[in-house]
């Protein structure tokens, strides 16, 4: 049997706890603030931190992507969709993606599609701030995930 200690006049009274509970808070009102006013201020994510995957670049200035469609096949949430097509330049690449999507609302920044990766074309960006008012706001196409930041304290890979 749980045996509650009782409850003395100085427990009613209830005016100590107050003042103890008023001393806590001073203790705490000099004390460096972590409160950050966002958006003003951004807090710094710590490198290898994982916002939303981003589609990376290549030099001649399109996307790394092979459509291999492996990052599609590890998705667990199944949030990529991709349609692949015959590249153009077939000196470095046979096939570029025609469609890639991401659909933002379903990805749980797992990381596993950049690990999945053969040619090193998507990785996890710092970009926490995707918003949209519809599901369908959500489903990025190729061209936005291309637009996404790179973190610029990430090395940047040398593209293809
Ligand atoms: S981070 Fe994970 S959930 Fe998001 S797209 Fe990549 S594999 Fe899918
Ligand atoms: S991003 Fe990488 S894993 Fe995904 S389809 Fe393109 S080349 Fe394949």
């Amino acid at each position: 049997m749980v045996k509650y200690p009782r409850t003395t006049w100085k427990h009613r009274l209830y005016i100590p706890e107050i003042i103890r509970g008023l001393m806590l808070t001073l203790k705490f009102l000099f004390r460096k603030k972590s409160t950050l006013q966002y958006p003003e201020q951004k807090h710094t994510l710590p490198v290898g931190y994982r916002g939303v995957p981003r589609l990376i670049t290549g030099n001649d200035g399109n996307e790394r992507c092979v459509a291999c469609k492996l990052c599609e096949v590890v998705c667990p949430p199944v949030a990529i969709y991709i349609e692949a097509e015959e590249a153009p330049d077939q000196n470095y690449k046979e096939r570029r993606p025609k469609v890639f999507q991401i659909d933002y609302g379903r990805c749980i920044n797992c990381g596993f599609c950049e690990e999945a990766c053969p040619v090193e074309a998507i990785e996890m960006s710092q970009s926490i701030e995707i918003v949209g008012e519809s599901r369908e706001a959500l489903v990025y196409q190729k061209e936005q995930l291309l637009a996404v930041p790179a973190d610029p304290r990430k090395p940047q890979l040398r593209g293809l």
